[in-house]
This record gives C-alpha cells, structure tokens and sequence, in this order.
C-alpha cells in the first residue's frame, strides 16, 4: 500500500521506503552542503512541531555512529494555549533520547510575550504583525542558547517550502543584504554566530510532516494563533498553488538561489557588536534590541 506520491519525481512510496528515503535525503543533504563534522557539538532547535521533532530524531539516528554531541535548544515565545504546549512533549522527546535540553522565553530575555506584541498590534499602536518580531527574537535566542551551551553548529528544521518562502519574502522586501545572507553552507563564520544548517533544505514540508506521522512522533500540532497576520502565509499559499500546478517550483527557487550566489561576490559586511548585547550587528545596537526599545516606547 501507497502512502506518498511524489509529484515532482512521479513516484509511488510504501510507509518503510518513504522513511528510508526522508532519512537518506536528510544524511544526503548533510554532506551534499558539508552541514556537520564529526567532532561537532550539535545544538538541534525543536519547537515541539512536527519538522523539528522529525529532525532531532533523524539526527539522532544519523549521530550516533558519530562522537559528536547533542543538545535540544528551545525557544518559548509566550503564546497562550500554544508554547505552553510545546515544554513538555520536548522533556518527553528529551527523556527518551537522553539529551539536554537548553530553553529560554521571550518575557526573561526581552521583556515581552509575543501575546503582548499582539496586542498592541490589534490596537493599532504598531504596523509590525508578531511574526516580524518573532522571527527576529527567535534567530537571537537560538543563537544565544546554542553560545551558552558550547554548540559549533546550531541545526534548525527549515524545509524547502520555507526556504523558498523567505528568498520570495525577501525578493518582495527588496531584501537584497538579508537574502545573500541565506547562508546554505557553514564556509563562512561569522564571530558571535553559530553557524547554522537546515538538514531539510531539500525536503518538502509535507514529507517531514508524513514523517512524523507515520513514526508516531508526539508533537505540537496546534497552529499558532498568528501565523495567519504575516506576509508568511500569503506566500506559502501563493507557493502551494504554485507547487500544484508546476510541480518542481520549490525547487527551482532553491536552484535560483544557489546560481545567484555563485554569481554574486562574497560580501563582507562590516559587523559591529551590539551595545547592549554583544550580539554581531551592522548597527550600534541589534535589530533584536531595537525592537525591544520601540515596545517599550509603546507601553
Ligand atoms: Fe512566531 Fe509567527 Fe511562528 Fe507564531 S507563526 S510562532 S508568531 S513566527
């Protein structure tokens, strides 16, 4: 019995070979990109959702013949009845795997909740929608938890659906700086950064979601409250359609990417530390801080 059809190749997957072929693809993609080395200490980001439970276990799978280390970073963004659900299917998966689990929320390290982001979005007193806000705290903290915990590389769970939603996001900003940022090797360190890796860069969401559902990983399956406000979920439907009609669009978004990249000079931006957090910035004080500066000018 068929339990996949993959469009953009034509082909039919049982549920054994289907999960052979997510974890083949994810051990390809690792060393296609050169993502992990094997004295690595890996700080694996997991929401609690669907991709990053897949991915720590994947990784877990794949690490094992190696000497390399593990740790679960988290990031609680202070999203009722949606983060809270998150803490304890990760100390389940963490138990299970026998790893260390590294967390933080929003309120200890900025101030605010992204609940109270919300708010003052609904009340007219700010134009940014809380995924703006979000994102950009999510990328410090993970950088920041995988720091403190002594991690040579950070491995998040972006497939290719929202790699090809953030290089379209960013084309629609007129992002050029933020888009030949999208590092997809780790060649290139930055000081005060983690380097970071996306194992599923070549996955679709839907495989990594079939694959959590077939291995009956427990996860986070409540939609967060707010994804629906940004910019985001415009694309990713506008992407769906794409995908369904012109099977292979995703990838030809990532290709795109990576031609540009060779096309394009290695930039070097000159990077600054953050006044008030050290963090590496283009500014005196990170777009992270910034945004905490202008919340706190609002309440
Ligand atoms: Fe944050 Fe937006 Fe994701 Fe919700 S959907 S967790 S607000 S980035």
């Amino acid at each position: 019995m068929y339990v996949y059809y993959k469009k953009d190749a034509g082909r039919y997957f049982g549920k054994a070979e289907f999960i052979r072929y997510v974890k083949k693809k994810t051990l390809k993609t690792i060393q296609k990109y050169n993502m992990l080395r094997f004295d690595d200490k890996i700080a694996v980001a997991v929401s609690g959702g669907k991709d990053s439970v897949a991915l720590l276990y994947i990784i877990d799978e794949i690490e094992r013949e190696f000497p390399t280390e593990i740790v679960i970073v988290h990031v609680d963004e202070g999203i009722a009845n949606y983060s809270d659900k998150s803490e304890p299917i990760i100390a389940k998966h963490a138990k299970i795997l026998g790893y260390k689990v590294c967390q933080a929320k929003f309120k200890d390290l900025f101030g605010f909740t992204i609940d109270d982001v919300a708010k003052y979005y609904s009340e007219g007193k700010m134009n940014l929608e809380p995924c703006s806000i979000c994102g950009e705290w999510r990328r410090w903290a993970l950088n920041k938890l995988a720091r403190d915990s002594g991690a040579t590389v950070l491995a998040t769970a972006h497939t290719l659906d929202d790699f090809a939603q953030t290089v379209l996001m960013n084309v629609i900003r007129n992002s050029l700086d933020r888009l030949l940022r999208l590092a997809i090797t780790r060649e290139r360190v930055v000081e005060g950064f983690v380097p970071r890796v996306y194992p599923f860069i070549e996955l679709y969401e839907k495989e990594t979601a079939l694959y959590t559902h077939l291995l009956e990983l427990d996860h986070n399956d409540i939609p967060c409250p707010y994804a629906q406000l940004s910019m985001r979920w415009d694309i990713r439907l506008f992407l769906y359609q794409q995908e369904e009609k012109h099977p292979g669009t995703l990838y030809n978004i990532l290709r795109f990417y990576q031609d540009l990249l060779r096309t394009v000079p290695e930039q070097s931006i000159e990077l600054k530390k953050c006044e008030i957090c050290n963090y590496p910035t283009t500014d005196n004080i990170c777009r992270a801080h910034k945004l905490v500066r202008m919340l706190k000018s609002l309440s």
